[in-house]
C-alpha cells in the first residue's frame, strides 16, 4: 500500500509587485476604445492638465516612458558630445543611458549611506568645466537633498533634471516633487507609483523648454501636431526639427487619469505598508529600516531593508532564495551603474571606484510593496524575515 502523502498547506504568494488597477481603469481605457480615437489627444491633454495642477508645475507635457522624458530634457538644454552629466550610481540605467545618447559621458556619483540618495558632496567633488547637468534620483522615493543641490547647479551653472521615476507623489520642505527644479521627469511604468503600463510626464516650469520638449516628443513637427487628423485639425504642417516618436496614447492617458484620482490614496497605503513594516524591524539588530529625512514626504516606491552582513550566517543572495521559498518576490535596487559591463568598458570604471554605493549594495533587498497587499500578505513578509534572521543569526 502506498503511504499517504500529506499535502502541505498552500503557499501564500506576495508578489514583489502589483498594480492597483480594476474595473475604473478598464472601464477608462475600454471608452477609450470605442471612441475611435487610440492615441494622443483630447484624454492625453487632460491627463497633462490635471498632472501639472496635482504637483503644481506650470507645464506638464506626457510622453510614453520617463526614459523619453529624461532623453527630451537632456536635448532641451542642448547636451552636446563631449559634455558630462552627474549621475548616482545607485540608480537603473535609464537614468545613466540618456546621457549617452548624446555622446555625452555620465560620470557616476557615490551615494550618502543612510538614505542611498546621490552624495551633493561627492557630487560637487566630480564637476568639471565640461559638466552641464546633474540628475538626481529620488531614490525609492523620497526626494533628495535638493536645497543643496540646487545651490551647486548655480554655482556651477549646469542644469538641475530631476529622475522622479520613484517620486509620485513626494515632497521636499512642503514642496511637491514635480515643481522643484527646472525639469522633472516621471514614469507610469508597471511597477511605478502611478502607472499606465508605459507611460512618463515631464513638468517643468520653463514656457520655452517646455514648447521644446513638446516639438521634440512628436516628429519635432510645429505646435499641435497631434490634431492634424482631427476635425479641427487640417493637413498642413511643418517639420521643424528631427524630433522622436515619444507621445503617450489617449488609452494610457485614460488610465492614468483614474490613477492620478486615487494617487494619494495609494500613498496612504503604501506608507501605511511600510509603517507596519518599520513597526516589526525597526528593533532588530541584524535590520536596518530606511533612513527618513524629516523634511520631505517620500513616495514610498520602494522598501529596502538593508542587513547587517556582519550579524548573520547568510548573505544577501541566500536572504532572497529563503523568502523565494516562503512564495515572497523581492528584488535589489539597484545594482550600482558602475558595476554593469557596460558602464565599465564604455567609461573604464572599475569596483572600488564608488565604495558606499558598493557596500549598501551587498546588503540590501527590496520587499514587496504595493497599495493592494492584505495584512495577511504583510505579516507573512515580517515573520518570513524575522524567522530567517532568527535562525541565521551569528
Ligand atoms: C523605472 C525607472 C526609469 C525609467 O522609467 P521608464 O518609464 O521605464 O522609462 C528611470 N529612472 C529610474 C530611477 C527608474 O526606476
Amino acid at each position: 500500500m502506498k503511504a499517504e502523502t500529506k499535502l502541505a498547506e498552500p503557499q501564500l504568494q506576495v508578489p514583489f509587485h502589483s498594480a492597483d488597477v480594476g474595473e475604473a481603469e478598464a472601464q477608462a481605457a475600454a471608452d477609450v476604445i470605442r471612441s475611435g480615437w487610440l492615441t494622443m489627444g483630447a484624454r492625453t491633454i487632460e491627463f497633462e492638465r490635471q498632472f501639472a495642477e496635482y504637483v503644481g508645475a506650470k507645464h506638464a507635457i506626457a510622453v510614453n516612458s520617463c526614459t523619453a522624458a529624461l532623453h527630451l530634457a537632456l536635448e532641451a538644454i542642448h547636451l552636446q558630445q563631449g559634455d558630462e552629466v552627474l549621475v548616482p550610481t545607485t540608480t537603473f540605467t535609464a537614468t545613466g543611458e540618456v546621457v549617452t545618447y548624446f555622446g555625452a559621458k555620465p560620470v557616476l556619483v557615490d551615494v550618502e549611506p543612510d538614505t542611498l540618495l546621490m552624495s551633493v558632496a561627492d557630487a560637487a567633488a566630480r564637476i568639471t568645466p565640461k559638466t552641464k547637468a546633474i540628475i538626481p534620483v529620488h531614490y525609492g522615493g523620497q526626494p533628495c537633498d535638493m536645497d543643496e543641490i540646487l545651490a551647486l547647479a548655480a554655482k556651477h551653472n549646469i542644469h538641475v533634471i530631476e529622475d522622479a521615476a520613484h517620486s509620485l507623489p513626494a515632497s521636499y520642505k512642503g514642496r511637491p516633487v514635480g515643481c522643484i527644479s527646472e525639469i522633472t521627469a516621471f514614469s507610469f511604468y508597471a511597477t511605478k507609483t502611478l502607472s499606465t503600463g508605459e507611460g512618463g510626464m515631464i513638468t517643468t516650469g520653463n514656457d520655452d523648454l517646455a514648447a521644446r520638449m513638446r516639438i521634440m516628443r512628436l516628429h519635432g513637427i510645429g505646435r499641435d501636431a497631434w490634431k492634424r487628423y482631427s476635425a479641427e485639425g487640417s493637413w498642413y504642417y511643418e517639420v521643424l526639427d528631427a524630433g522622436f516618436k515619444y507621445n503617450l496614447t489617449d488609452i494610457a492617458a485614460a488610465i492614468g487619469l483614474v490613477q492620478l484620482g486615487k494617487c494619494d490614496d495609494m500613498n496612504v497605503r503604501r506608507a501605511a505598508v511600510v509603517q507596519r513594516y518599520n513597526d516589526a524591524f525597526a528593533s532588530m539588530n541584524e535590520l536596518q529600516v530606511p533612513t527618513t529625512k524629516p523634511d520631505r514626504q517620500s513616495a514610498w516606491h520602494l522598501y529596502p531593508l538593508r542587513f547587517h552582513l556582519d550579524r548573520i550566517k547568510i548573505d544577501r543572495k541566500e536572504v532572497i532564495c529563503q523568502l523565494k521559498d516562503r512564495g515572497i518576490g523581492t528584488s535589489v535596487h539597484f545594482i550600482p551603474l558602475h558595476l554593469h559591463p557596460y558602464y565599465q568598458s564604455a567609461y573604464g570604471y572599475r569596483r572600488g571606484d564608488l565604495p558606499a554605493a558598493e557596500r549598501e549594495y551587498e546588503r540590501y533587498v527590496s520587499l514587496p510593496l504595493f497599495p493592494g497587499m492584505t495584512y495577511e500578505q504583510i505579516d507573512h513578509v515580517i515573520h518570513s524575515v524575522k524567522q530567517i534572521v532568527k535562525a541565521n543569526r551569528r
